[in-house]
C-alpha cells in the first residue's frame, strides 16, 4: 500500500485491470488500427482518382479548339469521378474525426466504468488547483478502495467483479454535483476531486455520503454483493500544498483509513507520515534482527482453573532491539506480515519454541504443550507444512507436545486449502487452537468442518465476564466447546472475579497475568516445577 503508484506515474498499467478489461481494450486497438488502415488506403484512392481527372481536364483544354466528341466524354467522366473522390475524401474525413475522437475519448477515460481515468484526473487535478489559488478556496481529493473486493473477484469471478465495479461507479457519481469528478485509478481504487470547497466539513460529508451510498447491497447475477469503502481525504491548500502531495497524502490517508478497520475515512494529518517513516524504519531494522539474534520467546503458562496444575505453555515473541526497551509483538508482527518478513520469523518461533519443549522434556519437565502462533501468511505459505514437519524431525518433539493458534480469519479465508492442511497437520499428531475466538466468524459450520481441539475464549469476554452480556457470551462459548468436545481456554484472566465466573461456569483452562505474565524460558521452568500455579 505504502508503495501505490501515484497519479503522476501515469504510464504503468494499473496492477489490478481484470482480464475483460485486457481483452477488450485490445480489441478496440485493433479496431482503431483497421480503421486507419482503411482511411489510409481510402485517402490513396482518392488521391490517385483526383490525379486521373485533373490529367483528363489537362488533356481537354489542351485538346479544346478541336471539340470533338470524345473529348467532352472524357470531360464529363473526369467531372463525374472529381464529383465521386469529394464525397469520398469527405467521408474520410469524418472517418478519421470519429477515429480521432474515440482515441482521445479512450486515452482518458477508464474502459471498464466510463469513468475518466488517471490522466484526465491529473489534468483536472491541476486545473482545480489553479482555479482555487485563484479565488481562496479549497479542493478535495479522496483516495479511496473497495475492502475486500479482492475476495469477491476470486470467489465470483472477474465478471461478477467488473459488474461491481461498475455499480459502485454510478453509485460514487451520483454522490457528487456535476462540477465534481469521479476517476477509476484501475483495480477496486476510485477517486474523487471535489472542486471549489469552502470547508474542509464539505469534504467529509460527502466521504459520509460515498460511504453510506455502499450501504445497499449490489444485485448482480443473482448475487447480493456488499462492500465497503476506506476513504483517505486530502485537502488543498491545507494538507499539500501541489498536485503530486495532496495526491501521496490522500493516498496514505486511505491506508490509515483500511488500518482503522476499514469502511470509514481519515483526513490526512501530518503525523501520518511520521508513522509512515517510524514504520519503514521498523521495517528496515527488522530485516537484520534475525541475523543480530534480537529475538527472544517468552512463555506464559496455561493452568487448570479447578486444580491450579500448568496444562501448557504458549510461546510469545519479543524483540530486543539495541538500544531499546523490549518490543511487544503487537507493534511489528503486523509490519513483518506485510514485508514478508514473518515467514523466517515464524519459522524461527516454530523451530526455538520446539527446541525449547524438547530440552525441557528431555530435563524432565513435561508441561504438556507448547503453542504456537501461526499467522495467515505463514499458514497459506507452501512450505509451511514441510517446514513442521522438518522442525519436529530436526528437534526430535513428538508432535503431541506441538500446538499451533491460529485465528479465525487464517481459516475462513481460503476454507478448502485451509482444511486440506488442518487435517494433514493433525494427522501428524499436532494439536489446533482457534485464537481470539469470538471476534471473527465464530460459525457453528466451520467449527464443525475444521479439526480443531481448542477454543481460545478473546481477552475482551474476560474482561467483560463481570457484566451479564459478557458472562452470557463466556458461557455460550464454554457450551459449545463441551458439546463440540473441544478445549477452552480462557485468556487474558487478570482478577480473582473473573476467575470465579469462570469457574462458576465451569471453564477448563485459563491464561492470563493472575496466574503468571508470560517469562523467559529460565523463569518459566521455575515456575513449572512448583507444578501447580495459584492465582495471585
Ligand atoms: P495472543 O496470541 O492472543 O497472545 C496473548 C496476548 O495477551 C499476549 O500479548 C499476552 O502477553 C497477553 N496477555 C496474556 N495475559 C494477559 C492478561 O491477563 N491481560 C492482558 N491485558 N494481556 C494478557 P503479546 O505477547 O503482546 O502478543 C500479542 C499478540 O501478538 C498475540 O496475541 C499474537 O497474536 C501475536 N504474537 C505473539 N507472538 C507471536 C509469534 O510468535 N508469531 C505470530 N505470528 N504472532 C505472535
Ligand atoms: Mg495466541
Ligand atoms: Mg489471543
Amino acid at each position: 500500500m505504502g508503495t501505490r503508484t501515484t497519479l503522476a506515474g501515469g504510464g504503468n498499467e494499473p496492477p489490478g485491470k481484470s482480464f475483460m478489461e485486457r481483452e477488450a481494450a485490445v480489441l478496440a486497438g485493433e479496431r482503431l488500427l483497421r480503421t486507419r488502415e482503411e482511411a489510409a488506403r481510402l485517402r490513396e484512392e482518392a488521391a490517385v482518382v483526383r490525379e486521373a481527372a485533373l490529367r483528363t481536364r489537362e488533356e481537354a483544354a489542351r485538346a479544346r479548339t478541336g471539340r470533338n466528341a470524345s473529348v467532352e466524354s472524357r470531360l464529363r467522366e473526369a467531372n463525374e469521378r472529381l464529383v465521386v473522390a469529394t464525397v469520398n475524401s469527405q467521408n474520410l474525413t469524418e472517418v478519421a474525426e470519429q477515429s480521432a475522437a474515440r482515441m482521445s475519448y479512450m486515452a482518458e477515460h477508464d474502459f471498464l466504468t466510463g469513468l475518466p481515468n488517471r490522466s484526465l484526473l491529473t489534468d483536472r487535478l491541476t486545473q482545480s488547483i489553479a482555479l482555487a489559488q485563484r479565488h481562496s478556496k479549497k479542493v478535495a481529493l479522496m483516495f479511496m478502495d473497495l475492502d475486500h473486493f479482492k475476495h469477491i473477484n476470486d470467489t465470483l469471478g472477474h465478471a461478477v467483479g467488473d459488474q461491481l465495479l461498475q455499480s459502485v461507479a454510478k453509485r460514487l457519481q451520483a454522490c457528487v454535483r456535476g462540477s465534481d469528478t469521479v476517476s477509476r485509478q484501475g483495480g477496486d481504487e476510485f477517486v474523487v476531486l471535489l472542486t471549489e470547497v469552502e470547508q474542509a466539513q464539505d469534504a467529509a460529508l460527502t466521504a459520509e455520503k460515498l460511504i453510506e451510498s455502499m450501504v445497499e447491497p449490489h444485485h448482480i447475477d443473482g448475487h447480493r454483493l456488499l462492500t465497503t469503502l476506506s476513504v483517505g481525504i486530502c485537502l488543498y491548500p491545507d494538507d499539500g500544498k501541489d498536485a503530486e502531495a495532496v495526491v501521496k497524502n490522500a493516498d496514505t490517508a486511505m491506508y490509515h483509513a483500511k488500518k482503522n478497520g476499514r469502511n470509514n475515512y481519515q483526513r490526512f494529518t501530518s503525523d501520518m507520515n511520521a508513522r509512515a517513516v517510524k514504520r519503514q524504519s521498523v521495517e528496515d531494522a527488522l530485516g537484520h534482527a534475525l541475523d543480530r539474534q534480537e529475538f527472544v520467546l517468552h512463555y506464559q503458562p496455561k493452568v487448570n482453573i479447578k486444580s491450579g496444575a500448568i496444562t501448557g505453555a504458549e510461546a510469545l515473541l519479543r524483540w530486543q532491539r539495541a538500544n531499546h526497551p523490549l518490543v511487544f509483538p503487537t507493534e511489528f508482527v503486523r509490519i513483518a506480515e506485510d514485508c514478508g518478513l514473518i515467514l523466517p520469523i515464524g519459522k524461527w518461533v516454530l523451530r526455538e519454541s520446539c527446541r525449547q519443549m524438547a530440552a525441557w522434556l528431555k530435563d524432565g519437565l513435561d508441561i504438556g504443550q507448547i503453542s504456537v502462533n501461526v499467522s495467515a501468511v505463514e499458514f497459506h505459505d507452501q512450505n509451511f507444512l514441510g517446514d513442521v514437519h522438518a522442525i519436529l524431525n530436526d528437534t526430535g518433539l513428538n508432535p503431541r507436545h506441538l500446538e499451533l493458534e491460529l485465528t479465525e480469519s487464517v481459516l475462513i479465508r481460503n476454507a478448502e486449502p485451509a482444511t486440506a492442511a488442518l487435517h494433514a497437520l493433525r494427522s501428524l499428531g499436532v494439536q489446533i487452537a482457534i485464537d481470539d475466538f469470538g471476534t471473527g466468524y465464530s460459525s457453528l459450520s466451520y467449527l464443525r468442518r475444521f479439526p480443531i481441539n481448542t477454543l481460545k475464549v478473546d481477552q475482551s469476554f474476560v474482561r467483560d465476564s463481570d457484566c451479564e452480556a459478557g458472562e452470557a457470551i463466556i458461557s455460550a462459548i464454554i457450551a459449545m466447546g463441551e458439546s463440540l468436545k473441544l478445549k477452552v481456554v480462557a485468556e487474558g484472566v487478570e482478577t480473582l472475579q473473573q476467575l470465579t465466573v469462570l469457574e462458576s461456569r465451569r471453564c477448563p483452562e485459563g491464561q492470563g497475568f493472575l496466574f503468571s505474565r508470560p517469562v523467559a524460558a529460565e523463569a518459566f521452568a521455575a515456575l513449572a516445577a512448583t507444578g501447580v500455579l495459584t492465582a495471585h
